[in-house]
């Protein structure tokens, strides 16, 4: 996923995984557990992600063009290949209709693929944007200019979306966060390790490279670098770390326009709006410090300074999509620096991921039909109940949370509300208009599109029917101020789902997603938003002050968590998915309990006993190969924990493992003593 795309996803939810992007396919008659992807000669107590994993991490090497691979990936890739036939299938029906969904995803993903034209048109595709920034003749104008990039999807200096009010959760406001960087983090502008340096000088080549490719001398360019470089670095430096950003109270600033107004006299916050489209009189603001540097910067630069810092925004924004040169360089930054793959991916999945960005339902609609077995939710529906009991029978047996609180708690988790498979109601394109012309100007009409969308929203009804995540998607999230938890249709298939394999498989894998999704609502971030998705306090202090206590032991742990010579995890901007992970992973055991209990025992299949099996799904849906710099760039920019700790960092606490594997302080040299595990859900 492209860095611009990332920084405008601004709707807090909690994901499962990063985006995967999907070599291999497996028979759909594959067993749920193979003995050779695992390694017998480990002992589970040692190393248990390699234990299950080895065999599988021996036998496939990581591709050239994947910066991680692993489960994800391949359940992605052979996604892919399913949507790629759906594609090819609407690419050849001549009878769709002009104006219809067909039509707009065939021409859609034909100009994606046509790189002759892409290339023939280049930065002149985009020449209106930029022609309309060279002639702005006042700072004045740029209040208007920006609104109108960001109705096109490009993110100059900051970004507005339309949400629930985070302490109303009924209505939905205006709000503007931090943003403008090229850079996928600020502390790559502002640290001086080695390898933030060299990022930040590759990151300073990238900017020359656009500039000369669109034209410009290599002395234009170098300039333009400088001014680009000072513009970011200070906006850098007035934003918030993303640890900072973890606490919702922080981000929540309500104020009337007429005070941000006042407190920002260089940026015409009326002009802005109004050139939005949107009429409103109060918002949330996420950083007021940002917004208070912003303005003193606005004074500081020059108009030309300005100019050229929107111009980078424009090339950077459209960089994949107008010819090869510049998506070569686009690539070298963002992908192979920063997470160390060698090859672009074929060029169909790119059209593919950038279509699923651009129309994903009209894509997942079709998708759905072909691919989602109704039987399948009714299997989930059974599941996620079965989570819900075992986790209220978790919350019941606590011995540090107050009978108050309990019933707080219980409240919450009776409230929140699953979503399976697939949106009830489709988004209607009607009023989007993809044609043949360059993709670039496709990606942004539908960009518009989908801003206009949101920005529609304002002080309209809460639609509870919204999906924050296409069906086609291998993944799923927890949305605090929902309250709920949402498992798109391409997640249940194996490794996750698997439909004709035993109970102990299923709550390993989609059982502990569940679950993982579940305890989102009651983790470090998740605790602080009660059953009507409210930010508001239902702890009683006593109990809030046990749990910070007990998670202590959890972010202790992930910062010792050596994963690449020196490099740590950073426990504490890991936590929530930490909690998750350690609380999914004990209430879908539960669960399986609860199931077994009252279904019969069953024999054990390969030597394995159900709890055995539970376990070894679980590590299974992590395993993966990670490039160095992928590596480093998930530890430094979180929040999830790398595969292995997912597996490793959790597992040595529960003594439930302990258990199925007959493991002692005898046999298992990770032991950890009972009185310094982590236990919270
Ligand atoms: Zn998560």
């Amino acid at each position: 996923m492209n860095n611009l795309k990332e920084s405008l996803t601004p709707f807090i939810i909690i994901a499962l995984f990063l985006m995967a992007v999907g070599c291999q396919q497996q028979p759909k008659t594959d067993p749920p557990i193979r003995i050779s992807n695992m390694n017998l000669d480990i002992s589970p107590g040692d190393d248990f992600y390699r234990f299950v994993n080895a065999g599988w991490l021996d036998n496939n090497p990581i591709p050239e063009e994947y910066s991680r691979y692993g489960s994800f990936e391949q359940l992605a890739e052979q996604n892919d290949d399913k949507l790629f036939e759906l594609l090819q299938s609407i690419r050849n029906d001549k009878s769709a209709l002009h104006g219809s969904n067909r039509q707009k995803v065939r021409d859609f993903f034909n100009s994606a693929m046509d790189t002759v034209t892409q290339t023939e048109h280049g930065t002149k595709a985009i020449e209106f944007l930029l022609t309309r920034i060279d002639n702005i003749k006042d700072k004045n104008e740029l209040p208007e200019i920006i609104a109108s990039l960001h109705l096109k999807g490009f993110g100059p200096v900051f970004s507005l979306w339309a949400a629930q009010d985070r302490k109303n959760t009924e209505e939905i406001i205006a709000n503007i966060s931090q943003g403008g960087l090229g850079m996928s983090d600020r502390d790559y502008y502002l640290n001086d390790d080695a390898r933030s340096i060299e990022i930040r000088e590759n990151y300073e080549s990238f900017i020359e490279k656009i500039f000369i490719l669109a034209g410009n001398s290599p002395e234009e360019a170098s300039g333009a670098r400088k001014e680009i470089m000072e513009i970011e670095t200070q906006l850098a430096d007035a934003s918030m770390t993303r640890l900072q950003r973890r606490d919702p109270h922080a981000t929540y600033n309500k104020k009337t326009v007429m005070q941000l107004d006042a407190s920002m006299p260089a940026f015409g916050w009326d002009s802005y709006l109004t050139s939005l489209g949107i009429n409103i009189t109060e918002l949330n603001e996420g950083q007021p410090e940002f917004f208070g540097q912003f303005n003193q910067l606005l004074d500081r630069q020059t108009k030309d300074a300005w100019k050229t810092y929107l111009k980078w925004n424009v090339l950077r924004g459209s960089a994949p999509y107008i010819g090869q040169e510049f998506e070569k360089a686009h690539f070298d930054f963002y992908t192979r620096v920063m997470t160390g793959s060698e090859q672009q991916r074929e060029r169909w999945k790119i059209a593919l991921s950038t279509l699923n960005g651009a129309l994903g339902d009209a894509v997942g609609q079709e998708y759905v039909a072909l691919h989602f077995p109704p039987e399948s939710k009714d299997r989930m529906v059974d599941l996620v109940e079965y989570l819900r009991e075992a986790f209220y029978e978790r919350i019941e047996q606590l011995d540090w949370m107050s009978p108050e609180t309990k019933e707080n708690a219980f409240a919450k988790l009776e409230a929140m509300n699953v979503k399976i498979g697939y949106p009830d109601k489709w988004v209607d394109y009607s009023d989007l208009e993809i044609k043949e012309q360059p993709h670039v100007l496709n990606i942004i009409a539908a960009r518009e599109f989908n801003t206009l969308r949101n920005l529609e929203e304002i002080g309209q009804p809460v639609d509870r029917d919204k999906w924050f995540m296409n069906p086609q998607t291998v993944n799923a999230y927890y949305s605090p101020t929902m309250n709920e938890i949402v498992f798109p249709a391409a997640i249940l298939q194996p490794p996750f789902f698997y439909p004709l394999g035993d109970d102990a498989v299923n709550f390993g894998a989609i059982g502990m997603v569940i679950g993982h999704e579940m305890t989102h609502g009651f983790d470090d971030q998740g605790r602080r938003y009660a059953k009507d998705g409210n930010l508001k306090d239902w702890w009683k202090d006593e109990d809030s002050r046990q749990f910070e206590e007990k998670t202590k032991i959890l972010v202790e742990q992930y910062n010792n968590y050596v994963m690449l010579d020196t490099l740590t995890i950073n426990g504490q901007l890991s936590l929530g998915e930490n909690i998750a992970d350690l609380g999914g992973l004990t209430i879908a055991f539960h669960a399986l309990q609860n199931k077994l209990n009252r279904d019969g025992r069953p024999s054990e299949i390969d030597g394995f006993t159900a709890e055995q099996r539970f376990f070894i799904a679980y590590a299974q849906i992590w395993r993966n190969h990670m490039r160095d710099q992928r590596l480093m760039q998930q530890l430094s920019e979180g929040p999830h924990s790398p595969g292995e700790a997912r597996v490793n960092g959790i597992v040595y606490n529960m003594k439930e493992f302990y258990e199925a594997f007959a493991l002692n302080t005898e046999n298992t040299s990770r032991y950890i003593e009972s009185s310094a595990r982590a236990e919270i859900w």
